[in-house]
């Protein structure tokens, strides 16, 4: 008999693991929201899927997107101070999750993965326990359900570094090559520029990460589409004449009334496993691995993580399910997760003085550029970088 996994929450974490679980297990996956829901509701967030993320993706067998135009670069500028364009060795794409999780969650309920739908409080989630082989909490940074414990050396801070200021736009002409554009304005934040995919077409995401209470710092009390339009518009003009400069003010305006957000992440890494009443209980995605979303790594490291779980699994299979599998599990992803939140965590501080000397690097060497592209899809190369386990 086919041992019966319950996975909470169908957003990056929960959906990749319920496409790689469904051939070897029963998976119910439980939601709190429709897919109709979530295709017609608030944007969740920014992504870029990189490489590696997307062979991910395709080895389990997810959707595919229309291939038009994906990501090739990352362009780095500091201040107002365009230093390079590095090219990506592997293309990257972003599809606004609105889209890909509806899409992915009708996709797998055609394929017969049950979805249960219900908002799970600590009670549910107790009871889930006793019902189940196992249940994986995917619940993201609303998370965890269940009392993983805190690992305080990587967890250093007692709250968010930066306030997340996101909308999906229309009316601004792409950056070419087509990536993803990151400006840097030391001691005040950064924007991201993203092209994305979108239900309504191809879109901008104008992504500021301001630094609390300093001038990027600007939204605050915001809630309506006018004045949150409004006031992009002014902090491109005043602090990003690059993106200002390809801004149709005519035509500039959010994809959707529902295309903007404003949040705040304190992060916090837990180990991912737990045992209630004789049961193992796992943490996928950011219900354990929460990260400030500054070097855009949360869907990436989810879906490494989601893979690592099930080659353990699957490893697993015909073995007891207990205290041994959730060590094996995080034994295997540890460094990676260590690597990527010690390198978020100093991208949220003053940049060290030889990052910076490396970037400036970067103005007329293609190579050094490319390589810190890279840093993006392989965080193991930024990890090494700034903390000089190789030098460049
Ligand atoms: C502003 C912002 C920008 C970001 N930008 C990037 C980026 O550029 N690149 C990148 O890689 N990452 C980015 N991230 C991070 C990325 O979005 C997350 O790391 C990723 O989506 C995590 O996946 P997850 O499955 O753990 O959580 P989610 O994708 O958030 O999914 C959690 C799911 O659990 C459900 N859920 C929660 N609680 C319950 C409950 N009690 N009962 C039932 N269901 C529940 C939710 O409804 C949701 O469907 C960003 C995040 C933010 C906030």
């Amino acid at each position: 008999m086919k041992k019966r996994i319950c996975i909470i929450g169908s957003g990056t974490a929960g959906l990749q693991l319920a496409y790689a679980l469904k051939e070897d297990f029963l998976v119910t996956v439980v939601h709190s929201n429709t897919a109709e829901n979530i295709r017609n509701g608030r944007v969740l967030s920014t992504q870029v899927h990189f490489g590696p993320t997307r062979e991910r993706e395709a080895r389990f067998h997810m959707p595919k997107w229309k291939e038009s135009d994906p990501l090739k670069s990352i362009h780095i500028t500091i201040g107002t101070q365009k230093l390079f364009t590095g090219m990506l060795k592997e293309d990257a794409l972003s599809v606004d999750q609105r889209l890909y999780f509806s899409e992915c969650m009708d996709d797998l309920n055609s394929k017969g993965v049950t979805f249960q739908q219900g908002k799970v409080n600590y009670a549910f989630a107790e009871s889930l326990v006793n019902e189940y082989d196992l249940v994986i909490d995917c619940t993201g940074k609303s998370g965890p359900l269940y009392s993983f414990p805190i690992e305080k050396d990587i967890s250093p801070f007692d709250v968010p570094q930066r306030k997340c200021i996101v909308g999906y736009f229309e009316g601004i002409e792409s950056n070419v090559p087509l990536g993803v554009n990151v400006t840097v304005l030391p001691e005040i934040g950064e924007m991201f520029e993203i092209p994305a995919i979108t239900e309504r077409g191809p879109a901008t995401i104008l992504f500021i990460m301001a630094v609390p209470n300093r001038e990027l710092d600007t939204f605050k009390g915001i809630k309506d589409q006018d004045p949150f339009t409004e006031q992009m518009h002014k902090s491109v003009e005043t602090f990003f004449p690059d993106i200002h400069k390809r801004l149709d003010k005519k035509k500039f305006a959010l994809t959707d009334e529902n295309a903007f957000l404003q949040v705040a992440i304190r992060p916090e890494i837990r180990k991912p496993y737990l045992i209630i009443n004789d049961m193992l209980v796992l943490g996928c995605g950011d219900s354990v691995f929460l990260n400030d979303p500054i070097t855009g790594q949360g869907c990436n490291l989810s879906s490494y993580c989601a893979e690592q779980l099930y080659e353990t699994l699957v490893d697993f299979k015909h073995e007891k399910w207990d205290e041994q599998l959730g060590n094996t599990y995080w034994k295997r992803v540890k460094t990676y997760v260590q690597e990527v939140t010690e390198w978020t965590n100093a991208m949220t501080q003053p940049l060290p003085e030889h990052v910076v000397q490396m970037l400036l690097s970067g103005v007329g060497n293609q190579e050094q550029a490319d390589a810190i592209a890279e840093w993006f899809a392989n965080p193991k190369t930024a990890h090494e970088a700034f903390f000089q386990k190789t030098r460049n």
